[in-house]
């Protein structure tokens, strides 16, 4: 019943059951973090802080999810520093492991080529199945069936403002598909072909291409190439249904057959960013401003000082990366004329 949208939920281990006291009504949503046994400090900060500037006023459920078991003392911290139910869930084989058209020979030897190059992660195995696993097969973990909305959470990251508003709840309203914070730069020598496979797949399947898409936001020169721009996917809040519908699914099969996930190093978030900015119009996307949050080396720290103050923020406007020059949101705003939110600057830094 307590998860039922609109519904008045309890705190039941916080005040006696009879105290009705109401808290925010919770939305059909969950967080969501991959997370390996040997991050648990850097996740139980990460949830200690979530909870402080945002959770404990609603208590949501938590996913947790690891390609092995999480050891007994990682299941019992994290329970203890969550206010909400839990879950701890291990990921099924297959959605960890190298499809059967991969040539792992030749994933290996793309590996040694990337060290030798000093590309980050690019010799790297574990984060191409990281990778692949985000943009293919987490929202089908049997954990996340009964929700519509996640919000993923990586360890080692910090809100450093309160989150007064529930960013669930402004997907749901506003009807939005993905919300976003950081918009930064990919490195090039990571998505090589990710554009061409792109272009291909929308000149072949030119009726799964929404009308008013984003497409704008990836290119500088009328789509004859890559920008690099991307929404960073270690902040999503995003709805489920979008990554479950035929229209995603058959995006990511495509691209998958590519290879370029093992043969390069193409990541989630160039994914994730490509899949909402061809699929569905850029009405469907949202940018969540004033939110603090910081994941080395970014840091969304906009507004105006009153709402800083207001949102206790430990951040400075000087020290915002959303919207300086490295980053593409001040395009995201401007190709499709959106006000800027009262959280921006009103003039570039
Ligand atoms: P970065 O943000 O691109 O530097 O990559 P991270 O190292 O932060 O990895 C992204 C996310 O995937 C984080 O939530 C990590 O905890 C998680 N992750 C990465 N590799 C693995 C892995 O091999 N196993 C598990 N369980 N989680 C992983
Ligand atoms: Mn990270």
């Amino acid at each position: 019943v307590y998860l039922l949208q609109g519904t008045f939920t309890v705190p039941s281990h916080r005040i006696g059951s009879h105290q009705l006291v109401p808290v925010s009504p919770r939305e059909n949503a969950t967080f969501f973090s991959l997370v390996r046994n040997s991050e648990l400090s850097d996740m139980l900060r990460s949830i200690k802080n979530v909870e402080q500037r945002f959770n404990r006023h609603h208590h949501y459920h938590w996913v947790f999810a690891n390609n092995e078991p999480f050891t007994k003392q990682f299941r019992h911290a994290v329970s203890s520093a969550c206010s909400g139910t839990v879950e701890f869930a291990v990921i099924p084989e297959k959605y960890w492991k190298y499809p059967d058209w991969i040539d792992q020979a030749r994933a290996a030897e793309v590996r040694k080529e990337m060290r030798r190059k000093h590309i980050k992660y690019g010799d790297n195995e574990s984060y191409r199945h990281m990778c692949r696993f985000f943009s293919g097969f987490f929202y089908k973990m049997e954990a996340l069936q009964r929700f519509r909305y996640y919000w993923r959470v990586e360890p080692d990251i910090e809100f450093r403002c309160n989150i007064a508003q529930d960013p669930f709840r402004v997907l749901r309203e506003e009807n939005k598909v993905y919300g976003f914070t950081l918009t930064p730069l990919e490195l090039h020598t990571t998505v090589e072909t990710l554009w061409n496979v792109t272009q291909e797949y929308a000149s072949s399947y030119p009726e799964r291409i929404a009308p008013d898409n984003n497409m704008g936001f990836l290119s500088d020169d009328g789509g004859a190439s890559y920008n690099m721009c991307h929404f960073w996917s270690n902040f999503e809040v995003g709805d489920l249904d979008f990554f479950r519908s035929d229209a995603y699914e058959h995006f990511f099969n495509y691209i998958d057959r590519k290879g370029g996930i093992f043969y390069e190093r193409w990541g989630d978030a160039p994914l994730h960013t490509v899949a909402v900015s061809l699929l569905v119009p850029y009405t469907k996307l949202h940018y969540f401003a004033g939110t603090g949050y910081f994941h080395a080396p970014n840091l969304q720290c906009d507004g105006p000082n009153w709402l800083l103050e207001q949102n206790e923020c430990i951040c400075f406007a000087s020290e915002d990366s959303a919207w300086s020059g490295g980053s593409c949101l001040t395009k995201f705003f401007d190709i499709h004329r959106l006000e800027r939110p009262e959280a921006a600057p009103t003039t570039p830094y």
